[in-house]
């Protein structure tokens, strides 16, 4: 993967951590628009990454604090990937997506933000994006950027075909 240029990921790595798991507290908090939750289902949940990759830069992860795709049952692993595979076909059609990069980052030493909660990233990819990129990476415009992708996003998020 090329590296993207990402100025807001320095909001992230700069802001203290307080040793508290989103991946667990924001599900638990009943505010699904100001979290951007996207979708609860019954053992895994859709989330904006509220510090992106990309445009539409989505997350999937179980309810369960677990940190590992050894620690989680199949029934969260299913749900996982089918949830994942309905985020694809949302951006490629919401966000004209060309492409995709999706994964899980295990453990501190493979890049995780939260190693000890598991989460599925899927970044949206279009052609050339590494040279526009810093087009839009407008940090103060990255909030209502969410805000709006949010709201575009979420009518296609109310119903997951199984
Ligand atoms: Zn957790």
């Amino acid at each position: 993967m090329e590296k993207l240029w990402t100025p807001w990921r320095l909001e992230y790595i700069k802001s203290p951590k307080s040793g508290s798991c989103i991946f667990c507290d924001l599900p638990k908090d009943q505010q699904d628009k100001e979290n951007r939750i996207l979708h609860r289902g019954k053992h895994c949940f859709i989330i904006m990454n509220t510090f992106p990759y990309s445009n539409g830069h989505l997350m999937v992860s179980p309810y369960r604090h677990l940190g590992c795709v050894t620690a989680i049952d199949d029934e969260e692993t299913n749900e996982l990937w089918h949830f994942t595979k309905h985020c694809v076909s949302v951006l490629r059609k919401t966000y004209s997506a060309q492409g995709f990069n999706i994964g899980l980052n295990l453990g501190k030493a493979g890049g995780a933000g939260y190693a000890e909660h598991l989460h599925n990233h899927i970044v949206p990819r279009w052609e050339g994006d590494t040279n526009f990129m810093p087009v839009l990476a407008d940090v103060k415009a990255m909030p209502e950027h969410l805000s709006a992708g949010y709201d575009m996003l979420l009518p296609q998020f109310q119903n997951i075909p199984s």
